[in-house]
């Protein structure tokens, strides 16, 4: 489609010859351009000319800003740019070179290019810089996104009614003529009232703080309200209507099922209604249908421009909601085919490292255990130990409750590992917790350990093993010849299972013969950690362990590249920690409760709001908050305070203290969420608990009930929001972690449960992780395309691939 110019230069070369005066057109330049570009965008095919289009701003121009002379050049470039817009069309035309199929455009040459989608919606008529910036907040910058951006839900404005069949209470519309409208005093405000009347009668209509509107409803025009109606003096009112005027085109505000979009401050739901009526109308024809034809029919799938259209202008019920299953599926879909293509990258790309795991020594290890390993662990253990035995790197998640006993698995892996000759690493988030997960694994396999030690030389399976086991801890705190001397060792390969950050073994380490890697509640061991070791020469086996209770239903589809182990079952003997909310008022005995506990032998922890995401501020509050407590709450007893700003000694130094029982209290940031294993610990009492996420008061609680004392949760929660509130509720209720992460889910919804947006994965708009079928339907239509053409490579893919490609975009540059 050729661009229409012809307006425009009649109104350019009049408007030079008026001097540059921003007197050509009615109401400015400005306006007059930004209509025309709107339509010409559309018709741009090339990408040198779209630049052009995009420099000379003309979606965006600001004529009337400029002075004489820069008007004169602008108009001038202009010229220019219309004159090379021709040429373009010109060199298109002539006879298509040998071997080359002539693409032929017969119909409307737009559906076919999809390239003005990608434009900026400043490039829409009525859209400023200003609406712009507000679209931007809510991740709206082109009008592609624009066509995504769909409404949370719609108004049933579909029923029309007579005036004389109006009912009180229920949403109707009626269709009607207006008799009267003026501005008038309602409430004290100046506001709007119409009479308006169909051959059944007349009803009264009036608008709070709306004096506008009488200006928009001229006498004897036909107009539309929606609406509830109330009785006011034994009358039927309609209040606050949504009104139209019938005119010839669609019904945008009344009359139907009518849009309601998530807006920011400053955009106003008539206008954003109206703007998304005409992008839908005028651009979803560009969009270009992805899914391969069989696997659409295979799946009852609309077709992707039409349910578009039906998500924002729903025809009724049953096409809308065939609309958002279409598109629920695409996200799913396209989620899993993402994920897939990870799996198979690292596990196909590259032969893996099998390890073979020796039963005696095994069995030996498991002997050694002061307790029986329960049923989930042998069976999570077993499917441990088959991956390891595979050519292919296993990539698996273990999900277990805390306190399930993950950190044994784990040890028998790493020893598997290093028996037939391999390293070992086993990440965690804090150096907290690289220090007791040393200490622990360190004891697990020696059953002798007593202090912490930076290294240990284990003999227990000598007899099984070549040559003694060597664990090292390698955390920030060493001293830089220290850490450097155990890099050294790690890299000659003296060194069997290092435990440390996630950070150090990831930066600063070289391996020698790296087999298996352990990484510790950290939801994703993304891409970019995988490639890292890819570029030190390693494609080890990763398992990654969360205590995070995610609904398996979201974890299939968020972590589809990983397999799952659950450990679905506590140790026995384990009791249910005692969860009361408590408000301000009831802190002075929640306080006394503590004392008691202290005093028959028992140790608590307390956790310091969250102030701010700064580890500064924190620590700050933390200090002040412990000060606080042991002069004037418990100055009877002993203390202890742990935040992120000690130093990885003292915070041992700490630890330790209040681990062996010498101190009675430990005040702490958040810092302590995870792991912390300490069986005497029976309080746990948690300050402004309503700014907690639920998962995360679970783990708090988490940290007592490891021994054999009935435990108690305490949360202090100021004035909770409505949400906030229901979530201490469930907390309150639910002990059981993967119901309460179902319940935050349902609370939060999905997108943002992780935040899938910081985890690098597509956003899941109209997909419910509720919805089990969908989910079942997408990841099977995804594994199905996967094994048939992984790399999107046939022809019938191309489209496939490339709205993969755009949909990941953010996800490679993750975690
Ligand atoms: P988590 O899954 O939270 O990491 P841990 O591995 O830290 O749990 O285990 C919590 C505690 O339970 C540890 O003290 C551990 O020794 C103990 N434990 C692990 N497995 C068992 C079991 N099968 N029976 C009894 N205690 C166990
Ligand atoms: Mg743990």
């Amino acid at each position: 489609m050729a661009l229409n110019v012809g307006p425009l230069l009649k109104v350019l070369e009049l408007e030079s010859a008026k001097g540059y005066a921003d007197t050509a057109v009615i109401g400015g330049l400005d306006k007059f351009l930004r209509r025309w570009a709107a339509q010409a965008a559309a018709s741009i095919t090339t990408p040198r000319l779209m630049t052009q289009f995009r420099r000379l701003r003309l979606d965006d121009p600001r004529y009337a800003s400029l002075n004489q002379q820069q008007r004169q050049k602008w108009i001038a470039d202009i010229f220019a740019f219309l004159e090379s817009t021709k040429e373009e069309k010109s060199a298109e035309k002539p006879a298509p070179r040998k071997g080359v199929t002539p693409r032929r455009r017969t119909v409307a040459a737009p559906k076919a290019t999809g390239q003005s989608l990608d434009l900026p919606i400043t490039s829409l008529q009525g859209v400023s810089t200003a609406m712009a910036a507000k679209f931007k907040k809510l991740g709206v910058n082109t009008i592609r996104d624009l066509l995504y951006f769909f409404p949370h839900r719609h108004l049933d404005y579909s029923r029309t009614n007579y005036i004389s069949e109006l009912g009180e209470g229920e949403e109707q519309t009626i269709t009607a003529n207006v008799w009267q409208a003026q501005v008038t005093r309602l409430g004290g405000r100046r506001g709007t009232e119409a009479i308006v009347g169909d051959e059944t009668g007349n009803v009264r209509a009036v608008w709070f703080n709306n004096p506008y509107i009488a200006r928009s409803l001229p006498t004897n025009a036909r107009v539309v309200l929606s609406g509830r109606v109330r009785l006011f003096g034994g009358r039927h009112v309609f209040e606050s209507p949504e009104w139209e005027l019938l005119e010839d085109k669609e019904l945008v505000h009344t009359g139907r099922l009518v849009p309601l979009y998530s807006l920011t401050q400053g955009l106003k739901p008539r206008q954003v209604r109206k703007l998304m009526k005409q992008v839908v109308d005028r651009f979803t024809g560009q969009v270009a249908e992805f899914l391969p034809l069989n696997l659409r029919k295979r799946c009852n799938l609309v077709e992707l421009p039409r349910a578009i259209v039906q998500a924002h202008y729903p025809e009724d019920e049953t096409a809308k909601n065939d609309a958002r299953v279409r598109l629920a599926f695409d996200e799913l879909f396209l989620l899993q085919l993402g994920v897939l293509g990870r799996k198979h990258e690292w596990q196909e790309s590259q032969p893996g490292t099998p390890v073979s795991v020796e039963k005696r020594l095994l069995d030996a290890f498991i002997k050694s255990l002061p307790f029986e390993l329960t049923a989930a662990q042998q069976k999570v253990l077993k499917e441990l130990l088959s991956d390891l035995e595979k050519p292919r790197a296993m990539s698996r998640l273990l999900q277990g409750e805390v306190g399930s006993g993950k950190t044994v698995v784990a040890t028998a892996a790493l020893l598997a590992a290093a028996a037939s000759g391999y390293q070992g690493a086993f990440m965690a988030p804090t150096e907290i917790l690289a220090e007791q997960h040393f200490s622990s694994v360190s004891e697990i396999l020696s059953r002798n350990a007593g202090e912490v030690l930076e290294e240990e030389n284990l003999r227990r399976f000598s007899g099984l093993l070549s040559k003694p086991l060597t664990l090292a801890l390698l955390i920030g705190d060493l001293s830089q010849a220290s850490k450097q001397a155990i890099q050294r060792r790690v890299g000659g390969g003296d060194i069997d299972i290092i435990i440390g950050t996630h950070a150090l073994i990831q930066k600063e380490v070289g391996f020698n013969k790296l087999g298996l890697v352990v990484v510790d509640e950290q939801h994703r061991f993304g891409v970019a950690q995988r490639s890292a070791l890819r570029q030190k020469g390693f494609n080890p086996h990763v398992l990654v362990m969360t205590a995070t209770p995610i609904p398996r239903t979201l974890a299939l589809t968020l972590y589809g590249d990983l397999d799952l182990s659950v450990i679905d079952e506590l140790p026995p003997g384990r009791q249910s920690v005692k969860t009361r909310w408590l408000k301000q008022a009831q802190r002075a005995s929640a306080y006394a409760f503590l004392k008691k506990q202290v005093a028959e032998g028992r140790q608590a922890f307390i956790i310091c709001p969250l102030v701010e995401e700064s580890e500064a501020i924190q620590a700050r509050a933390a200090v002040a908050e412990y000060e606080r407590l042991s002069r004037e709450v418990f100055p009877d007893l002993k203390l202890g305070l742990i935040h992120g700003r000690l130093s990885a000694v003292e915070k041992d130094k700490v630890m330790h203290r209040f681990r062996s029982g010498e101190l009675d209290v430990l005040v702490s940031t958040p810092v302590v969420e995870v792991g912390i294993d300490v069986p005497n610990a029976t309080v746990m009492l948690v300050e402004s608990a309503d700014r907690f996420g639920l998962s995360q008061l679970h783990q708090f609680r988490g940290r007592v009930g490891r021994g054999s004392q009935q435990s108690y949760c305490m949360l202090l929660a100021e004035n909770p929001s409505e949400i906030g509130r229901q979530r201490l509720d469930l907390i309150e209720k639910i002990q059981d972690g993967f119901q309460l992460a179902e319940e935050d889910l349902k609370l939060r919804g999905p997108g943002e449960f992780f935040g899938t947006r910081q985890s690098g994965l597509p956003d899941l708009r109209m997909a419910r992780l509720s919805d089990i079928k969908l989910l079942e339907l997408a990841r099977a239509e995804a594994i199905r395309l996967f094994e048939q053409d992984p790399g999107l490579k046939q022809a019938e893919h191309k489209l496939l691939s490339e709205e993969l490609a755009r949909v990941w975009q953010a996800g490679t540059e993750l975690t």
